[in-house]
């Protein structure tokens, strides 16, 4: 194997224990916990396990749980109230809705009821346009350790060509504008790319959110690229991802595993963003 691997876990480890402490600084600082709200509707295993976890990393560093469940067969109006009700707590720093949310209900309308100081998602209309403009504001958790895992590594954006492969408001969209952000030319490949491996050839950068396990093989990666896996499946085997990591390893100069890089990366950027939220709402009021 040639490349280095970027240890995700190793990297949100750090990362919590520092916002464990600037919960811990706060606490001093203003005699109450920040509290995150994680709001689930309905009964989707994968949001419940998803939902948990984040909410054991939030009460580990610190934070006071606001988690809300509301029943699969709620209405709009309902889960708006909860949203409402949250936003205007000064108690919680930090809303979530997990998405994706029961057919029927308007994930655009819903997310935007999230005041965008609270947003620690990012994924509220103002907080895009903050991300697109490139001023300050929360940004998606995932994209955000995507870029943390990169500076970790200290491998340098200006002037690389980037590739990001996928084009979701979640992942793809939002890593390919904070790449861009960092003066990278940034190209997005998305399912109706024509060639995919002709686009990702001459990438310094290549990020995989596409959502297909073992897309990205050893003859869609320049030698020496940073290859950075977002792609996350459950197989027999154990969890895998969208780069096959064993043959790109021989070409790449830097790779992130499947578990252990992104995925882990994805919860400590939403405590961050919890406790970020909560510093400035402090010091706006302060
Ligand atoms: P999505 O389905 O919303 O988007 C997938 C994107 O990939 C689309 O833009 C689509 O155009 C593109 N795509 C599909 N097939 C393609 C192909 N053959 N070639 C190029 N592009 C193609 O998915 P998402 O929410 O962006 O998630 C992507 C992956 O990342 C999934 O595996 C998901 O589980 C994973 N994910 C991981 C984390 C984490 O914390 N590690 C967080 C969110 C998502």
């Amino acid at each position: 194997m040639s490349a280095t691997i970027i240890d995700g876990a190793a990297l949100a480890r750090e990362s919590r224990s520092e916002t464990a402490d600037r919960v811990a600084k706060f606490r001093a600082a203003h005699g109450w916990a920040p509290g995150l709200a994680t709001v689930l509707v309905g009964d989707d295993p994968a949001s419940d396990v998803y939902v948990r976890r984040k909410r054991k990393a939030a009460d580990a560093a610190g934070f006071v749980d606001f988690h809300r469940h509301l029943p699969g067969s709620a209405s709009e109006t309902e889960v708006a109230a909860v949203l409402d009700e949250l936003a205007a707590d000064p108690a919680v720093s930090g809303i979530l809705l997990q998405l994706p949310l029961p057919q029927g209900l308007d994930r655009y309308a819903l997310v935007d009821r999230i005041p965008v100081g609270k947003d620690v998602d990012g994924l509220t209309t103002t907080s895009q346009g903050l991300l697109a403009r490139g001023v300050r504001g929360l940004r998606p958790c995932t994209p955000a350790g995507v870029m943390g895992m990169l500076d970790s590594a200290g491998i340098s954006l200006d002037g690389t060509e980037a590739v990001v492969i996928g084009r979701s408001e979640l992942v793809g969209h939002p890593a390919a504008e904070l790449l861009l952000a960092r003066n990278a030319t940034v190209t997005i490949a998305h399912s109706h790319t024509r060639d995919l491996a002709e686009v990702t050839r001459d990438a310094d950068i290549l990020v995989a959110a596409a959502g297909i396990p073992g897309l990205v093989t050893a003859a869609h990666v320049k030698r020496g690229a940073s290859v950075i896996d977002v792609g996350i499946h459950r197989t027999d085997s154990g969890l895998t991802g969208d780069v096959r990591f064993s043959e790109v390893a021989e070409v790449a100069g830097w790779i992130t595993p499947v578990p252990g890089g992104v995925g882990p990366m994805t919860i400590a950027m939403l405590l961050a963003n919890t406790i970020t939220a909560a510093e400035n709402a402090a010091e706006l009021s302060g």
